[in-house]
């Protein structure tokens, strides 16, 4: 494999997006190593689970369609996508429709990783073991790709499989039981049609301290599910 710190690794992010017309983060490769995970729920074209863990500087990412299962007889398709900035681990808001991936983007899980063995070796074998510590999801998994089918499809097909150990449990799944970001408390539609400006980047908050409010379009929060 080739050293991941010689290439561009945010660059199929930055070639995707129109920074003037999305709110999401900006392509920038952090030094700082640290071990973050974030799931983010993401009512795109179709629904799905974005996966995302902290690696050389960016977030390791897969698109995980039915979302993580604590269910270990559940394998879990979870398409392989471009690498993101770290920043986008803090990301909540909205995509705007016609933008790349436009939908409200909900932050449904976060923590820290540990791989199990080599990290590098994982990846590039498609055997990736780690431990979750999150607020919803904990304990093991393993990312499997499968074998790349004849098509010829650009994106890496991997699967997302609970190992057994005492977070897993049969018939479980954490994404029916919780619907709400454990950021905000909000839910889809919440972020969807209230204030999107929960989340700003780093810049923006240091130029503009206040939440910003939408004029005449606040929208009454219902509390944050308690579960
Ligand atoms: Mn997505």
């Amino acid at each position: 494999m080739a050293r991941a710190e010689s290439k561009d690794l945010l660059a199929e992010y930055k070639a995707r997006r129109d920074f003037a017309k999305t709110p999401e983060p900006k392509a920038k490769r952090e030094k700082a190593k640290g071990n973050s995970f974030v799931i983010q729920k993401h009512a795109a074209t179709r629904t799905h689970f974005d996966f995302r863990l902290e690696k050389d500087g960016v977030l390791k990412s897969w698109a995980v369609t039915k979302g993580p299962s604590l269910d270990p007889s559940q394998k879990r398709l979870a398409v392989r996508t471009e690498d993101h900035p770290l920043e986008y681990g803090g990301f909540e808001g909205v995509i705007p429709k016609g933008e790349y991936g436009g939908g409200p983007v909900m932050i449904w899980d976060r923590g820290t990783w540990e791989p199990i063995g080599d990290p590098d070796e994982g990846l590039a074998k498609g055997d990736l073991k780690f431990r979750l510590h999150g607020d919803r999801l904990n304990g093991d998994f393993v990312l499997v790709r499968m074998k790349k089918d004849r098509t010829g499809g650009k994106r890496e097909n991997w699967l997302l499989i609970k190992k057994r150990d005492e977070y897993a449990g049969d018939g479980s799944e954490p994404t029916e039981d919780f619907d709400t970001s454990v950021k905000s408390g909000r839910s889809m539609d919440q972020i969807l049609t209230g204030d999107s400006a929960v989340w700003t980047s780093k810049k923006a908050q240091k130029k503009t301290p206040t939440r910003r409010k939408s004029a005449g379009t606040a929208k009454p929060r219902r509390k944050p599910a308690a579960r």
